[in-house]
C-alpha cells in the first residue's frame, strides 16, 4: 500500500505537488488523459503510480495495476489459448490501467504488437493509462521489439491527450542507505 501521504515530496522538490493533489481528484479520467511517469530506478514512479490508483479506487472506479511484462505474458499466453478478444475486452473495463515498469525488460515483437494494441483500444474509447518507465522517448523503439514506427505510433496515441512527469534524482532507497551510512552515492 503506497498512499500519497507516505511520499515525501520534500526529497523530490521539482516534483509538482499541486499537480499529484489534482491528479488524486481523478478528474484527469473524465477524458481519458494519460499520465507518464519517467526516471531512473528508486525515484518514486511505482509508489505515485499505485498511490493515484489508491485515490482513483476510494472514488469508486475499477483499477488494474500491472507491470507492462506480465500484462504481455498474460496476453501472450491469451493468444495461444485462442481467449486474446476476451482478454482485451477485459482490460477496457478499468477506468484506470496502470502499466509499471514499461522498457525494463525487451519485449519480443508478439508482446510488442499485444502492448501497442492495448495502448490503441483504451486511446480509441478515451481510456486513461498510467505507465512508469525508465526510457526516455527517444528510447521507446527499444521498448516495441526496436519497430520505430509502432512506438511512435504508440506514442502518438499516448501523448496525444497527457501529462508527462519527469522524475530525476537520486534513488529514495540508495539515500536512505547512504544516509545510514551503508552505502555511497553513485556516480553521476
Ligand atoms: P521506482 O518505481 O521509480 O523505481 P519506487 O516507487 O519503487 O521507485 O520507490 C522505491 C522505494 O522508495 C519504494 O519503497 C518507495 O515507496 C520509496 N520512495 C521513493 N521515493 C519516495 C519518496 N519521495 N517518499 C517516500 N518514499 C519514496
Ligand atoms: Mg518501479
Amino acid at each position: 500500500m503506497k498512499r500519497l501521504e507516505d511520499f515525501d515530496f520534500n526529497a523530490q522538490p521539482a516534483l509538482d505537488r499541486r499537480l499529484f493533489a489534482e491528479l488524486a481528484t481523478g478528474r484527469f479520467l473524465q477524458d481519458g488523459r494519460n499520465l507518464l511517469l519517467l526516471g531512473p530506478p528508486g525515484v518514486g514512479k511505482t509508489h505515485l503510480s499505485i498511490a493515484l490508483g489508491i485515490c482513483v479506487a476510494e472514488l469508486g472506479h475499477r483499477v488494474y495495476c500491472t507491470s507492462a511484462m506480465e500484462l504481455a505474458q498474460k496476453l501472450t499466453r491469451a493468444v495461444d489459448s485462442n481467449r486474446l478478444q476476451r482478454e482485451l475486452n477485459a482490460l477496457q473495463q478499468p477506468k484506470v490501467l496502470i502499466l509499471d515498469e514499461v522498457g525494463y525488460l525487451p519485449f519480443d515483437a508478439v508482446q510488442a504488437s499485444l502492448l501497442f494494441q492495448v495502448i490503441a483500444r483504451r486511446y480509441q474509447r478515451q481510456q486513461s493509462l498510467i505507465m512508469t518507465s525508465n526510457k526516455v522517448f527517444g528510447e521507446w523503439g527499444q521498448i516495441f521489439a526496436n519497430d520505430a514506427i509502432m512506438a511512435s505510433a504508440a506514442l502518438d496515441r499516448l501523448l496525444h491527450r497527457s501529462t508527462v512527469i519527469n522524475i530525476r534524482g537520486e534513488s529514495y532507497r540508495l539515500r536512505e542507505k547512504r544516509q545510514a551510512g551503508t552505502a555511497h552515492a553513485l556516480p553521476a
